[in-house]
């Protein structure tokens, strides 16, 4: 058969690359320049430091599957990611552990003594959180919400913690030791050689061609059994419902000699600074040295026509609007939808790469048994 896959990130090239295996024809599209989506990386020709073009991506997982098939691609160098945030003119450690605890109630607590402090802290008259504040105000009180979340998710989503779900603040973790990785997957990891080039080599097959620059419409499909459309669900349908609300994000580099944050990643808490955090690219390679340093400061901002979508919102508005997406979406032929923005959620780069892969899986199976490939191989509801 012969497949059209819209977008080289994670999705359209591991599903490319598996149905190029199993003998099909694939043309992979991409509107940008250059192949592997938002996880891009490109060295910077002033400081030589390997920079995460749309902002830092660090691969952790805890899927052997995903893991075994990233490293067929490229080296992966374990890595272990630390963050820090800046509140008030302090320096506090990420996620909220015993250090972090001890930072802001300037104390030092033992673990038992920490979880009794937050039990006290702790809102249980919060029975079954609503939003991202309830969750918060429910699990670590008021004074750590305050100092680490409200400010940086007011800026990081546009909207008051009340109005975003409370499945937000379950992606960070809070301990009661001093552990300061910032996830604990068992594998956590960098390319040698940046995502780029492990995309590139996952999309090199003699079954693929690559065209990029170039923005896919309606009339493209013609030449493809086919398509797997993982843009925007939103775009397929050219917004005829309205626009789902994504977060884009503004990048603003600056270089400078030696050293400037002296971590990869730094967030600042306080909603008075504009920006929410800055990443220093040359830590993400602790292997290489330079003397010189190029750092991203992160802005984020509504989604317009024209700019990058990053982030889902999936506040009630877009949840309808969503529903109206996917119905139709449902009853389209010949369209699989898949992804970040195929199926509007924050995904991780592993939960993309795993669920790609499963996609392959399905789309074969449907093509061997000749029934109709599904729109979709995850529930996006
Ligand atoms: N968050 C926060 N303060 C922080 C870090 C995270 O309030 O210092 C909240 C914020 O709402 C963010 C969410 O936790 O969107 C998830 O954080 P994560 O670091 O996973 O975000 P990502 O790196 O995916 O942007």
């Amino acid at each position: 058969m012969r497949f059209g896959v819209v977008g080289s990130g994670f999705s359209g090239a591991v599903i490319g690359r598996g149905l190029a295996e199993a003998g099909h024809d694939v043309t992979v599209f991409d509107s940008r320049p250059h192949v592997a989506g938002n996880c891009h990386t490109e060295r910077d020709a002033e400081t030589g430091v390997m920079v995460h073009m749309y902002g830092p991506h660090i691969f952790h997982t805890s899927d052997e599957r995903v893991w075994e098939y990233v490293n067929r691609y490229g080296e992966m160098v374990p890595y272990d990611h630390r963050v820090k945030t800046t509140v008030g003119g302090k320096v506090y450690s990420l996620p909220i552990s015993l250090h972090t605890i001890n930072q802001l109630f300037d104390t030092a607590l033992t673990p038992d003594e920490a979880r009794d402090r937050i039990a006290q802290e702790a809102d249980e008259s919060i029975g079954e959180p609503a939003n991202f504040e309830e969750q918060a105000l429910r699990f670590i009180g008021r004074t750590l919400y305050e100092a680490f979340f409200y400010g940086y998710t007011r800026k990081q989503w546009g909207v008051h913690p009340r109005q975003l779900p409370a499945s937000v603040l379950k992606r960070l973790p809070v301990r009661f030791t001093y552990a300061d990785s910032y996830f604990s997957h068992p594998h956590q990891a960098i390319p040698r050689d940046g995502y780029t080039a492990i995309v590139e080599r996952i999309l090199d097959h003699e079954r693929i061609q690559v065209r990029l620059s170039h923005h896919f419409v309606a009339a493209d499909r013609t030449p493809f059994d086919h398509v797997v459309w993982t843009g925007p669900l939103d775009e397929w349908f050219g917004h005829e419902h309205g626009r789902l609300g994504y977060r884009t994000l503004d990048f603003e580099p600056y270089r400078a000699d030696g050293d400037s944050l002296g971590c990869p990643v730094m967030n600042f808490g306080d909603y008075e600074v504009p920006y929410t955090r800055i990443t220093e690219h040359k830590n993400f390679a602790p292997w290489e040295s330079h003397e010189r340093t190029i750092c991203f400061k992160e802005y984020s901002r509504a989604c317009s026509e024209g700019d990058i979508p990053y982030y889902p919102i999936r506040l009630a508005d877009d949840r309808a609007l969503l529903d109206r997406y996917l119905d139709a979406a449902r009853s389209e032929r010949g369209v699989t939808f898949v992804g970040r923005l195929g199926t509007y959620r924050y995904l991780d780069m592993d939960v993309t790469i795993g669920e790609a892969l499963a996609a392959v899986d399905g789309i074969l199976a449907a093509v061997a048994s000749s029934d109709a490939i599904p729109a979709f191989f995850v529930d996006p509801a």
